[in-house]
């Protein structure tokens, strides 16, 4: 079983190679690939197109699925956490996310963190190892699944985010394969488009995707605009400082499409990041790199053993506006799901006894 090979994290192609690998026919390949990418089933038992025989031995061979649900937590806002575990005992967490226009599924890369940003409770499980491809993919499948039946349509457009446990950047190759996978018009058909990958600030990895044709969104997770204090924050700063990071966003900017913009993310810790002379700072950084990129105000999202506190809501107006004056275009993003540890930052593997119950009824 350890052996096994994950097929959901191949692409057709190689699916039909792996098929004809074993002696069958290339069009059980794309049968497969259907089955599991397009119908979004599971296991091979589901896959009543297939000869029983041919079931019996891809169940020896490989595995259609690999993550189990643990728990699921709904929130208030309709908001929902999964909490798996992969084959090896790791936590793995994927919030589902709807909106009136589309619904978004905000997956990990890693399971763990091994950056150390002082606001994030990730952060405290460290890193226990990347994710494949197969386990990327499996997030969104369990996602749609639970949200409108097995292999139903998702009646809203799909957009992902790479903002869940885990620094993507550290795991890109098999990010970028997950993706490509996703892609396939025939599968779940989530186009790089509607895809944003989040980055604490890796700057090899901004410059080696900005030369990538069909990639994803950029967005990068400032909080704070100067480096002795985003030393502090984000420790990766020590590694590659504001100069660095904003000069490889320099370079990705010119290969956006016109209408694209990146984002930075700045979350907003009372008393720490949020004052008007940071809201100055962080303006005139990104002005002298002649970005034109968005920011968007996080507020932060508290939990038991971090030391910090959102910024109130007049500060974080105060702020935007500060940022607006000085032609940033900002906006306040609403944490979702903060009381099933489903927003940013709060994912760590937790059991939310409480809200657990919540979701029984829904
Ligand atoms: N490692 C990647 C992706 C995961 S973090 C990155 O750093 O971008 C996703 C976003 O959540 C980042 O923008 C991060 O700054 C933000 N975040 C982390 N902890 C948070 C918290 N407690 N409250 C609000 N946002 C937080």
């Amino acid at each position: 079983m350890e052996q096994s090979v994950e097929l959901l994290g191949l692409s057709k192609a190689e699916l039909i190679s792996f098929v004809e690998n074993i002696g069958e026919p290339a069009y059980r390949g794309r049968q497969i690939f259907a089955g599991l990418q397009h119908r979004r089933l599971r296991s091979f038992e589901e896959m009543s197109d297939l000869p029983k025989d041919l079931r019996a031995r891809l169940n020896n061979l490989a595995r259609a699925s690999s993550l189990t649900i643990e728990s699921r937590y709904v929130s208030l806002d309709g908001t929902r956490r999964y909490l798996m575990k992969t084959h090896d005992n790791l936590p793995v967490e994927t919030v589902f996310i709807p909106e009136e226009r589309r619904d978004t599924i905000c997956f990990s890369s890693q399971s763990g963190c091994p950056l150390q940003c002082t606001f994030c409770l990730t952060a405290q499980l460290g890193l226990l190892r990347s994710l494949t491809p197969a386990e990327i993919v499996e997030q969104i499948v369990i996602a749609l699944n639970d949200a409108y039946g097995v292999g139903e349509k998702p009646p809203r457009g799909t957009n992902l985010v790479g903002m869940g446990a885990g620094e993507p950047f550290l795991n890109l190759d098999s990010l970028l394969k997950a993706l490509r996978v996703m892609a396939d018009p025939e599968g779940l058909h989530i186009v790089p488009n509607r895809v944003t990958v989040s980055t604490a600030g890796v700057v090899p990895k901004i410059l080696e995707l900005a030369n990538i044709p069909d990639r994803p969104h950029l967005a990068i997770s400032l909080a704070a605009p100067t480096d002795e204090l985003r030393n502090e924050l984000m420790p990766i700063n020590k590694k590659w400082p504001l100069g660095e990071l904003l000069s490889a966003c320099k370079e990705f900017e010119k290969t956006l499409k016109p209408s694209e913009r990146f984002t930075f993310e700045y979350v907003m810790l009372a008393g720490v990041n949020d004052s008007e002379e940071h809201a100055r700072q962080l303006a005139n950084l990104l002005n002298r790199h002649g970005l034109k990129a968005k920011v968007n105000l996080i507020p932060h999202n508290p939990a038991d053993p971090l030391p910090y506190q959102p910024s109130s809501e007049e500060t974080v107006e105060r702020f935007k506006s500060i940022l607006e004056s000085k032609a940033i275009h900002t906006y306040v993003r609403r944490p979702r799901g903060r009381d099933i540890f489903a927003a940013c930052g709060q994912l760590a593997a937790r059991h939310g006894t409480l809200i657990e119950a919540n979701s029984i009824g829904a």
